[in-house]
C-alpha cells in the first residue's frame, strides 16, 4: 500500500500534521521510533500553549496523538534507517527490513540536545551528566548541580531543578541570558540559584560519578573548581537531518530549508517543526508548521500546488 502522507517523527509538528492530514481524509501514517511527543515529553510544565493552562508536555502529546487517531491516522513504532525521497513514490526503509511507501512525506524529525564536547562529558553520561532536567532532576535530591547554558531551557530548568537540588550554579558564557525576561526573573529571584557569568566548563571530573567541574573565566582564563554532583548541559539542540542530507536542501546549521508552504526542494517532501530553518522553535510554531505542511501535501496530491 502507498499512503497519501507519511509523517516521519511524532513531535508536535508531526502529530498536528497527522490531525490535519487524516481529517482531510488522506491515508496517513505517522512513523516514530519511540512513543510520540518528541522533545515535548521532556517538558515538565507547558504554560505558553494557547488554550492549555499548564501541565506536563507528555499529556499534551498524548492528547494530540489521540486526536489524530480519532480522525484515522495510523501510527507505527519503527526505526527508519534510510529514505528515498527523490522518486515520485517516496520510500522509507526500516531496521526490520520493511519498506513504507507514500505519495508525500512530511519530515518532522525534530532536534536532539547539543553536546559540550569537553573531557568527562561522555564518560559521565548517566553518572551525573544529563541533557534533560525533567527526566533526571529527581535523581539529584539535596545535591549540588551545575547547569550549562543561558537560553530558555537552561534558565527555566534551573528553577525546576531547585525542587530537588540544594544548590544550582548556572554557568553561562556571556554576561546576559538569552532566555525570555519572565524566565530570567524567576531564576534570578531564586535563592538556590547562583549564576557564573562569562564562564565555560572546561572539564567534568570525578571517579565513579561526577564530583566537580572546572570552570574557566572567558576573559581572564582563570580556572576554578566547582564541586557538584551533577551537570545538566542545556545548550540547545541540533536537527536530526543526517538521514535526509543529500536529498533535501539544508542550511549551514543542518536545518531543512522550506518555503512558506513547508515545501522542501524535493517535490512531495515537506518539513515541519524544529527540524526546519525558522526563527522561533516553540510547540505552537511546530504545530502551525504541521498544519501548513499537511494542507500543502493535500494540494500536492490533488495537483494544485
Ligand atoms: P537556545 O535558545 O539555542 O540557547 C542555547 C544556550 O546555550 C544559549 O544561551 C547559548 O549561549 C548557550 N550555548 C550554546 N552552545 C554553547 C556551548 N558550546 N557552550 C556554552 N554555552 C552554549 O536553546 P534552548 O534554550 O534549548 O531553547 C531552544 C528553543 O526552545 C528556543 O527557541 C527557546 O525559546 C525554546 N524554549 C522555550 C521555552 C518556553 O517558552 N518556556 C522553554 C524552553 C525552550 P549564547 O546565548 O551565548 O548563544
Amino acid at each position: 500500500m502507498s499512503y497519501d502522507v507519511i509523517i516521519l517523527g511524532g513531535g508536535p509538528a508531526g502529530l498536528t500534521a497527522g490531525i490535519y492530514a487524516s481529517r482531510a481524509r488522506l491515508s496517513t501514517l505517522l512513523v516514530e521510533k519511540a512513543f510520540p511527543g518528541g522533545q515535548l515529553t521532556m517538558c515538565e510544565n507547558v504554560e505558553n500553549f494557547p488554550g492549555y493552562l499548564g501541565g506536563p508536555g507528555m499529556k499534551l502529546a498524548e492528547t494530540m496523538r489521540e486526536q489524530a487517531e480519532r480522525f484515522g491516522m495510523e501510527s507505527r513504532i519503527a526505526e527508519v534507517e534510510r529514505v528515498d525521497l527523490l522518486g515520485v513514490e517516496k520510500v522509507l526503509y526500516t531496521a526490520d527490513k520493511e519498506e513504507i511507501r507514500g505519495k508525500t512525506v512530511i519530515l518532522s524529525l525534530g532536534a536532539k540536545p547539543k553536546r559540550l564536547g569537553v573531557p568527562g562529558e561522555r564518560e559521565f553520561i548517566g553518572r551525573g551528566v544529563s541533557y534533560c532536567a525533567v527526566c533526571d532532576g529527581a535523581f539529584f535530591k539535596d545535591k549540588r548541580l551545575a547547569v550549562v547554558g543561558g537560553g530558555d531551557t537552561a534558565v527555566e530548568d534551573s528553577v525546576f531543578l531547585t525542587r530537588y537540588a540544594s544548590s544550582v550554579h548556572i554557568v553561562h558564557r556571556r554576561d546576559k541570558f538569552r532566555a525570555q525576561r519572565i524566565i530570567q526573573e524567576r531564576a534570578l529571584a531564586n535563592p538556590v540559584i547562583t549564576v557564573c557569568w562569562n564562564s565555560v566548563v572546561r572539564e567534568i571530573g570525578g571517579t565513579d560519578k561526577v564530583e566537580h567541574v572546572i570552570l574557566e573565566d572567558v576573559f581572564t582564563r582563570d580556572q576554578t573548581l566547582l564541586s557538584v554532583d551533577g551537570v545538566f548541559i542545556l545548550i540547545g539542540a541540533e536537527p536530526n537531518t543526517k538521514m535526509v542530507d543529500g536529498q533535501v536542501k539544508l542550511d549551514e546549521m543542518g536545518y531543512i530549508l522550506t518555503d512558506e508552504h513547508m515545501r522542501t526542494n524535493v517535490p512531495g517532501v515537506f518539513a515541519a517543526g524544529d527540524v526546519r530553518h525558522k526563527p522561533l522553535r516553540q510547540i505552537i510554531t511546530a504545530c502551525a508548521d504541521g498544519a501548513v505542511a499537511a494542507a500543502a501535501a493535500e494540494k500536492y496530491i490533488e495537483g494544485s500546488l
